[in-house]
């Protein structure tokens, strides 16, 4: 990384602090300023006073000495409690911002990206990262020490400009004080830099084990979703035993890198230690040329010392903030991952007549990073009103096709069309107020069952009745004394329930009903559902979907009789269409095979 990127790396961070907390930014620094300046007070003021003591001078002088010291430690340490108690207050508005960033970012992320494999690495390592103290805690320490050892530095070189410029320590001493002082510097930046890049090679080393340790493992067994199955399996032991495999390993690598950097510590410390006995040996020799006051030496020693380290560590933290930075970039690769779909700005006309029709115009799409079609050259038209049904065996292209309908993704080739324009030209908002949709993998949420069936804090009860009636769950709405403040799932309330597939499936139903949009599209909507709930559902489907257009996806033939129209989809392509009569007249299509298959399982009776 070049030192221009470090630079606009470092800028956009503390940019980012202080537009996340400013009481954050400011008090972190005045923390760090205050850290500083506590510790020179009593060494200048020590030495004045045993200066004075020397001098002989009034008891008064001395009191005065003594009330100066104390008062200024003590209005210093009041000022930086109260100052690190705001930034205590403040940084739990950071944390709480930066996920709110995440969740705010996923939101505006395209869903092709959301879905991105890519994506899902990178989010993951850079919360790990997180936790490891990477991005946010080391530019957090890098500011606040920024701020410290530069204010230890100038007031530690404010303190002892007389002793560097005192005429009677020979000159060949201050340079060899000099020489050892850059000597131990220079030697503290190299073996901290190699310290430094040993314990990075060992984070990049580990950062799979420390992903598999944390993820696969420990969120598993936490997990109280995943018991059932650990313990069904019986993969307690093995887990335990993969997980204390792992750690033996850590640990064995861990011990090897802290011998490492003891053996880089030690000429450090040994530089360090020489440079003190130096430091006293030249002031001994000041002080018999009688160039040195008593209080000055200890005021000497102390000062230099303390400079050594504050520079040391300037150089530390400006190190751990050159690797902080390459971990800053892929936190910010993140954020920048660009929206490709192209956003149109164009109003779906509202129609009292709901006369809205859609054509997919040869249409061709494969997933990201995959080179398979999964679908090719579909065309098809339908309009409001109808009742579509698509069917197909699994992995024919039957959700990929909503997908796309629904501007998930955009087709690789071809046009979807709404009225005669182009998906992609509509304000995508606008676009998705059109549709209601029941995806397989639907998701239910820890809030109260009004509020997933509005998908809103806020709802209309008797609306949300009505859906749920409509939906088949009347039954068990009443079972609720909660009713509709019943909650979902034990997150949030421990008389939460845990609905069954069947039933949560029938709240996604609702939820599709409450939003009363002019299409509705259901996907698999009865594969959770017991025979019984099934045949409800789609011998009631005409009625629940009313005037509107549905789509009506499904490997079961049998409930998909009722649709207008049936468009059978096999390996991507649509290879028949038309109504249930004349497909399953054609012996030798795809439908009557399927139909032949499924027949024996669903008569005629139970259909
Ligand atoms: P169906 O709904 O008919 O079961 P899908 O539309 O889910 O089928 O899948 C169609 C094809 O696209 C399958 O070959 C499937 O493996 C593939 N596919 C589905 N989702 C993805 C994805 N996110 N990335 C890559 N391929 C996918």
């Amino acid at each position: 990384m070049k030192l221009r990127e470090h630079i606009s790396i470092a800028k956009r961070a503390v940019k980012m602090v202080f537009s996340q907390s400013k009481a954050f930014a400011v008090c972190t620094m005045l923390n760090a300023f205050l850290a500083a300046i506590m510790p020179y007070v009593p060494i200048w003021f020590s030495a004045e006073l045993i200066d004075a003591l020397f001098a002989k001078a009034p008891v008064e002088t001395l009191i005065f000495y003594v009330m100066l010291t104390v008062g200024t430690v003590f209005l210093l340490q009041l000022l930086k409690t109260y100052v690190s108690h705001q930034k205590d207050i403040s940084s739990s508005v950071i944390y709480r911002m930066e996920d709110w960033q995440y969740a705010e970012k996923a939101m505006k992320m395209a869903y092709e990206s959301i879905e991105s494999r890519d994506v899902q690495l990178l989010r993951n390592r850079i919360r790990m990262e997180t936790q490891t103290g990477y991005n946010r805690f080391y530019l957090h320490m890098c500011m606040e020490y920024a701020v410290r050892y530069t204010t230890e530095i100038v007031c530690s070189l404010a303190l002892t400009v007389s002793f560097f410029t005192n005429q009677t320590i020979p000159l060949y001493m201050k340079l060899g004080l000099l020489a050892l002082l850059t000597l131990t510097i220079v030697c503290n930046i190299v073996l901290t830099a190699k310290q430094k890049k040993e314990d990075g090679n060992f984070f990049e080393d580990n950062v799979v084990m420390m992903n598999t340790v944390g993820e696969k493992y420990s969120q598993y067994i936490g997990d109280y979703s995943a018991g059932m199955d650990i313990r069904l399996y019986q993969m307690t032991e093995d887990i335990v035993e993969s997980q204390s495999r792992l750690n033996r390993e850590h640990t064995k690598k861990s011990l090897l890198l802290y011998k490492k950097m003891t053996a880089l510590s030690i000429p450090q410390v040994f530089l360090n230690h020489a440079l003190q006995y130096m430091t006293y040996l030249v002031l001994i020799v000041g002080a018999i040329a009688g160039g040195i006051s008593v209080g000055s030496i200890a005021k000497y020693v102390s000062c230099i010392m303390m400079m050594l380290t504050s520079i040391s560590k300037l150089v530390t933290m400006f190190q751990i903030s050159i690797v902080n930075d390459g971990y800053l970039k892929r936190y910010f690769s993140y954020f920048d991952i660009p929206n490709k779909m192209y956003q149109g700005s164009l109003t779906v006309e509202k129609r009292d007549d709901n006369e809205y029709y859609v054509e997919f115009r040869d249409v061709s799409f494969k997933y990201p990073n995959s080179d398979v079609w999964a679908l090719r050259h579909v065309n098809l038209k339908f309009k409001i009103g109808e009742k579509l049904a698509v069917v197909g065996m699994n992995g024919s292209g039957k959700t990929t096709f909503i997908k796309l309908l629904c501007r998930l993704y955009d087709p690789t080739e071809g046009e979807i069309l709404l009225n005669g324009v182009n998906i992609k030209k509509y304000d995508y908002d606008e676009y998705m107020s059109v549709f209601s949709v029941v995806f397989q993998d639907y998701r239910l949420f820890a809030f109260t069952l009004g509020q997933n069936v509005a998908a809103n804090t806020d709802y209309d009860e008797e609306r949300v009745k009505h859906c749920l009636h409509q939906a088949g769950f009347k039954e068990r709405l009443e079972t609720l004394p909660n009713g509709t403040e019943t909650y979902l799932f034990k997150n949030y309330d421990k008389n939460g329930i845990e609905f069954s597939g069947g039933e949560t499936q029938k709240i996604a139903l609702a939820r599709a009903l409450y939003k009363d949009a002019p299409f509705i599209i259901l996907d698999e909507p009865t594969a959770a559902l017991d025979p019984v709930s099934e045949y409800e559902v789609y011998s009631n489907f005409n009625r629940i979907s009313g005037e509107k257009t549905a789509i009506y996806i499904s490997h079961r033939l049998a409930s998909c009789r009722f649709c207008d129209k049936i468009a059978v989809f096999d390996h991507g392509e649509i290879i028949q269409s038309g109504s249930h009569d004349t497909l399953v007249d054609d012996k030798k299509g795809k439908y009557y095979e399927l139909w032949r298959a499924q027949a024996q399982y669903y008569t005629e009776q139970t259909v």
